[in-house]
């Protein structure tokens, strides 16, 4: 089976421990079905402060990462995979994500993720290295981390072998340009509200028209 790459450039990798530990993700990791690593872009600073940012030329506000630590940790990563990772920043500039980037995505081998902080990043290291950017939506975080968890929750539980079933992310919504049926549990009866006939009358020809019939087209 082959198995997803993926290298995280991040100043706060500890951000991403817990959700490397926990369900979906953290089965997958221990499957070896994906191999994430984070890399401190700090690390990677050869100056005497381990400074990774600067101010901005021209001025305004904030702070700005500056390129060489960032390109000297991918270029560790490149080192260390024997290859040249997809390179991914997370940016509210980039595009706004949905189904079609992630089902693009997952087809690659190896992708490495860079998370900016303060103001953002030199433009010159973008120009030189990033291949695509890519926005959560039009608004604007702290940082690239939690962006970067909800591009690879997304991208991870749709690699083969993560969920138990390809049909579980296959019949969701969004995956057919649809938004996914209602769903039950039990019990039958739940404050007076009951789950519809047709769910517990074991017809799975009506159970299924029933299904298509509530599920919503979004073209
Ligand atoms: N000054 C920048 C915002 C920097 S926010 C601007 O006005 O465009 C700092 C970092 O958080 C960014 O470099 C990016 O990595 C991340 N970030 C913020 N909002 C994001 C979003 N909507 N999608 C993806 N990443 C985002």
């Amino acid at each position: 089976m082959q198995i997803f790459n993926i290298d995280v450039m991040t100043l706060f990798p500890e951000i991403f421990s817990l959700t490397m530990q926990i369900g979906i993700i953290g089965r997958a990791i221990k499957n070896n079905i994906i191999n994430l690593k984070c890399h401190q872009i700090r690390d990677f600073a050869k100056n005497k402060h381990r400074r990774v940012d600067d101010y901005p030329f021209g001025g305004g506000e904030g702070m700005i990462m500056m390129a060489e630590p960032i390109f000297q940790t991918f270029e560790h990563i490149k080192i260390a995979r024997q290859k040249t990772p997809y390179l991914i920043m997370m940016s509210p500039k980039g595009k706004v994500l949905n189904q079609e980037i992630i089902n693009r995505i997952r087809n690659f081998q190896d992708i490495a993720i860079l998370c900016g902080r303060y103001e953002g990043i030199d433009q010159r290291l973008i120009d030189e290295i990033v291949d695509e950017e890519i926005s959560i939506g039009n608004y604007v975080l702290t940082g690239g981390e939690l962006p970067a968890l909800v591009f690879l929750d997304t991208i991870i539980r749709t690699l083969p072998g993560v969920l138990s079933s390809e049909n579980s992310f296959k019949h969701e919504s969004y995956y057919n340009n649809t938004l996914e049926h209602p769903q039950y549990t039990r019990p039958q009866i739940w404050h007076n509200k009951k789950v519809p006939e047709v769910l517990l009358s074991g017809n799975h020809k009506e159970i299924k028209n029933w299904k298509k019939q509530k599920s919503k087209n979004i073209d």
